[in-house]
């Protein structure tokens, strides 16, 4: 079945073996480097094949373009989808099925202060994100919905608020 993008929280597939927990006996769940995601996403507008591998600094979604020391992924369907339709680069956004090749992190751009626990599930690493696949019938946002963010984006831009990337 197709994951469905209910909001900005909603895990698309939770992982298996903790049940999404994140955790067995209170130990970090290896199978999903204790996350509870099963699936990461890659949002982008790049053309990929299964078996490449994204590197960091390969795409930037905003900033001054400065070269990115890592690359992104999520297990909210939502967040890649903003990530696909934020990204630079012409051409329509494409959200992949990825696997982390090394050790994850919570991405601090979405986590903490903004919002507290990861709750959009969004990670970064400094390896590369080998790609399993394109997930091909996601929906974008409104387009209301997205003017609003790339206003904001543009907002913050021009107060000089870069993403976090060190
Ligand atoms: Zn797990």
């Amino acid at each position: 079945m197709a994951p469905t993008n209910d909001g900005p929280f909603v895990v698309s597939e939770p992982c298996p073996s903790c049940q999404g927990q994140g955790a067995i006996d209170e130990q970090p769940c290896a199978a999903c480097h204790g996350t509870g995601v099963q699936r990461f996403y890659h949002g982008t507008k790049a053309d990929l094949e299964p078996g490449d591998l994204i590197e960091p600094g390969y795409s930037s979604n905003f900033g001054k373009g400065k070269q990115a020391t890592y690359v992104y992924l999520t297990g909210t369907l939502d967040a890649a989808t903003w990530g696909a339709e934020l990204a630079f680069g012409e051409g329509p956004g494409r959200i992949y099925v990825v696997e982390p090749t090394g050790p994850i992190a919570d991405d601090p751009n979405l986590t903490d202060r903004k919002f507290p626990g990861n709750p959009t599930r969004s990670y970064r690493s400094r390896e590369p994100l080998r790609v399993t696949g394109e997930l091909t019938d996601w929906q974008g946002h409104p387009p209301e919905q997205l003017k609003a963010m790339k206003d904001n984006l543009q907002r913050l831009k021009r107060e000089g608020v870069e993403a976090i990337d060190d």
